[in-house]
């Protein structure tokens, strides 16, 4: 009923012929039953370890306190783990202790949602024991057993909840729904990166408007409070933006000023590539581009070039008439290939002072001058023009000086 890997099936087929149970579980199994490419396989297994351990040529302690061997073939790691039992989790990531377990129904309780609680080989088919199958088939994101106590167990499922109902396109249970409601204050204990990792992955997923379940659902007080006060009233991220991080973090914080969207980012413990993307496209969202090759160079002059692409995307996604045409006349700019970088201007700060400007600040002036120069008209970009012009500006401004 699966496909699963070729590799996959031997480290099964080897721990069952020592007498051990083997399984692929959890994401890989849901997203190979909705025919989507699994992103990695995990294994579950009654083996121990140190069991694990014995039988592969290579591995890697991944997390041998959680039980998890990672099992290395063909230079693809795949992560082997105990049937275990888990006691409260600490940071929404481990559990404080574990205990392992031979019972493979303990193991597919402890996990969050019944869609993930599913495992597979090939000889026992689909493993199914808390109606995974028909909640992925009504689309329906479900906590195992009562969902108050998941929650409580480890409030970093609140968020995954959502996550996966975006990047599905579920819908929450209404049980799931009241307890993400009442236990969502519990995820002020959850690190801070995790849940920027969830929102990361929810904002880029097909269904990034599912971003205001964080809000309707009373979550994002406890994500911060800047986060909490970001001004929403036009808050539609369209699926249609590229699946890049920072423009779709943009796409949230396209209404809240500077100061805050750097607050907001640097709480949530964003990467720096990050947090540059989202301020320059957060500055330039709102600021007017007229449709004009002069001033559509110097705007791209400002930025690279993946970034102004982006900056159209989001223009044109946020009502911006004109971000169709600009983007078109963009794009005979780099054809063409106008000079927009001081890189490609066709002096340098050494021409500059061999025509006689006096080094320091007045080269950076001078070089500025003519870039500008050339944005209006990029046919001048050339020496002979350029130089001439140097020389001609000095000697009159020195003449005017005696
Ligand atoms: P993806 O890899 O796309 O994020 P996934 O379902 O594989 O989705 P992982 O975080 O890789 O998610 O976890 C693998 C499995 O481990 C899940 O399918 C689930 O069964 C279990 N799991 C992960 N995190 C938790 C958690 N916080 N609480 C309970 N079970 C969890
Ligand atoms: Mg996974």
């Amino acid at each position: 009923m699966i496909k699963t890997p070729r590799e996959v099936n031997e480290i099964i087929t080897a721990l069952t012929r020592l007498g051990y149970e083997a399984f692929a579980v959890g994401g890989c199994v849901r997203d190979s039953l909705l025919g989507r490419e699994p992103e990695d396989w995990d294994i579950t297994t009654s083996a121990r370890p140190e069991q694990v351990k014995g039988i592969f040529k290579r591995t890697i302690d991944t997390g041998i306190l959680h039980g998890t061997v990672t099992v290395m073939k063909n230079h693809v790691g795949y992560e082997v783990t105990t049937y275990r039992i888990d006691g409260e989790y600490e940071d929404g990531r481990h559990p404080k202790s574990v205990e392992f377990t031979s019972s493979l129904r303990e193991d597919l309780r402890r996990r969050d949602f019944t869609i993930n609680a599913m495992a597979y080989s090939q000889d026992t088919g689909i493993v199914d024991e808390f109606g995974g199958m028909e909640d992925l088939r009504a689309g329906v994101i479900r906590c195992v057993g009562n969902p108050m106590d998941r929650f409580q167990e480890d409030a970093l499922r609140i968020l995954r909840a959502i996550r996966f109902s975006a990047q599905l396109g579920f819908s929450i249970e209404e049980k799931t729904r009241e307890a993400i409601r009442v236990i969502a204050p519990r995820l002020v204990k959850v690190s801070k990166e995790r849940i920027q990792m969830e929102l990361t992955k929810l904002l880029l997923s097909g269904h990034p408007e599912k971003i205001q379940e964080v809000y309707a659902l009373g979550i994002s007080p406890y994500i911060s409070p800047w986060f909490h006060q970001i001004n929403r009233e036009h808050l539609e991220i369209s699926p249609r933006l590229p699946e890049k991080k920072y423009i779709r973090w943009a796409a949230l914080l396209k209404d809240t000023q500077a100061e805050d969207v750097v607050c907001i980012l640097k709480d949530l413990k964003m990467d720096n590539d990050t947090i540059f993307g989202v301020r320059l496209l957060n500055q330039w969202i709102y600021r007017d581009i007229p449709v004009h090759k002069p001033a559509i160079r110097r705007a791209m002059s400002q930025m690279e070039p993946e970034y102004f692409d982006g900056l159209l995307m989001i223009k044109g996604l946020s009502g911006c008439q004109t971000a169709d045409q600009i983007a078109a006349l963009a794009e005979e700019i780099r054809c063409d290939g106008d000079c927009i970088s001081l890189k490609t201007l066709a002096v340098s700060g050494k021409d500059l002072l061999e025509a006689g400007v006096t080094p320091g600040k007045q080269v950076g002036e001078e070089l500025a001058r003519l870039f500008d120069y050339v944005l209006e008209h990029p046919e001048e970009n050339r020496r002979e023009v350029l130089l001439p012009r140097i020389l001609g500006d000095f000697l009159t401004e020195a003449e005017g000086m005696v």
